[in-house]
């Protein structure tokens, strides 16, 4: 690092908040899968900010809907129709096979909406008595910020002096299908999960555990709630990652990628007859829908079909996997992964999760650990053969000269 980079970082810390640890490095310019430092140098970007990114960075016709909409209307607030929205719906509810969609901004404000008509509606459907609806979420869950929903974290670090909190959630162990089946009572009204766990270390639960738990939920009227922020879109080298089975969710949560790697864009969609558990004055957000993001959103979702980055996805996410698991050095213990999420467990005994991935950026490499002994190979979904070769060359170089 340079003594430029080192006091750009330090005036960084003396006005912010210390609540990331980033990598010292200052970028300022990307393209693709790549991004640039201050200095001019280049960095394939493993990461793609957790799969909000997919689409690489400043995918060109995506600016191009951002600018075009930017310059002629932006925000009315939902106080008003705007006329591009209806068909940015329109895609969403095709897509997840589902009829209503309400526009949100962060991940996690969609989960909070997905709750809350979970709720309204195990009170209206289900005659669940007042203030008792419960909600199953799994161990190691990753759902977003906010106090209700860190509430029902199981991650210290998350929830740590941050309470009270609410209730109404039991926690069960991930891919454990006997769990859920023992934690439904008749006051349960959903069950919340990722179909594969993203910052827990894309954890992959075992086949047909999905498949099995929507029966679950079917025989006991509880709706079954994906929050496929990361690992929807493509990620897992489908659509949504819970098509590696034969389900169809009863309210899907979707984000990250949804907005094109420019804008914050989240979605719940649902069943029309849980949907309308909204009336008028019961939910809302200023941002949400606004005519912006409904143009960047929609680009996004036909630019995933019209370059085929799913299927992208799916075919370099197996050449990746399969290169990385032929990799024979003692710092890895474990390679895992669907599509382009790749999880690679190293041995904390020889190196940290930080210090790997330190150890990385000089290789141009930029990822990120997660529970200090995962690293995430995540990139976005536009990347090529000879670039998925570029980063298996810097990335075994990297590791060989650990030894
Ligand atoms: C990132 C993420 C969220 C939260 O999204 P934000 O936009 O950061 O609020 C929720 N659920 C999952 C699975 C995520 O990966």
């Amino acid at each position: 690092m340079t003594s430029e980079q080192q006091s750009l970082i330090a005036e960084f810390s003396s006005v912010s908040a210390q609540n990331y640890n980033p990598l010292p490095v200052v970028l300022t310019k990307g393209k693709g899968v790549w991004v640039w430092d201050t200095q001019g140098n280049r960095y394939l970007d493993f990461m793609s900010a957790y799969s909000a990114v997919s689409h690489g960075h400043c995918h060109p016709k995506i600016v191009k809907a951002l600018k075009e909409q930017a310059d002629k209307l932006c925000v009315v607030s939902r106080a008003f129709y705007n006329d591009n929205l209806t068909a940015f719906l329109k895609k969403l509810c095709q897509i997840s096979n589902l009829d209503r969609a309400i526009p949100m901004n962060t991940g996690a404000e969609a989960v909070e909406t997905a709750i809350k008509a979970a709720r309204r509606w195990g009170y209206q459907a289900k005659k669940i008595p007042p203030n008792k609806a419960e909600i199953i979420v799994a161990e190691n869950n990753f759902h977003g910020r906010t106090t209700t929903i860190i509430g029902f974290s199981t991650d210290d670090k998350s929830r740590k002096e941050f309470g009270p909190f609410a209730s109404g959630f039991q926690i069960v162990p991930f891919g454990d299908t006997q769990a859920i089946a023992e934690a439904i009572t008749p006051n349960t009204c959903a069950v919340l999960l990722e179909p594969i766990q993203g910052e827990a270390g894309i954890i992959i639960p075992p086949d047909g555990w999905l498949t099995e738990v929507a029966s679950i939920c079917k025989q006991n009227n509880v709706l079954l709630i994906l929050d496929e922020i990361q690992s929807g879109l493509g990620r897992t080298g489908k659509l949504f990652a819970y098509m590696h089975e034969s389900v169809q969710p009863d309210g899907l949560i979707l984000g990250k990628a949804l907005g094109g790697g420019v804008l914050p864009i989240s979605a719940f969609m649902a069943r029309k007859d849980i949907m309308d558990v909204f009336t008028p004055g019961s939910h809302g957000s200023t941002f949400g829908g606004n005519s912006l993001a409904a143009a960047v959103g929609l680009t996004a979702l036909n630019t995933l079909e019209v370059e085929n980055l799913i299927s992208n996805s799916a075919v370099m996410g197996q050449y990746l996997l399969q290169a990385l698991q032929s990799i024979s050095n003692s710092i890895i213990t474990e390679v895992r992964g669907r599509g382009l999420w790749i999880g690679i467990d190293i041995d904390t005994a020889k190196i940290s999760g930080r210090k790997l991935c330190e150890h990385l950026l000089a290789y141009g490499m930029l990822t990120k650990e997660t529970h200090n002994r995962t690293i995430r190979f995540a990139p976005p979904l536009i990347i090529t053969k000879k670039e998925i070769d570029w980063a298996l060359k810097q990335f075994t170089d990297a590791i060989e000269a650990l030894l």
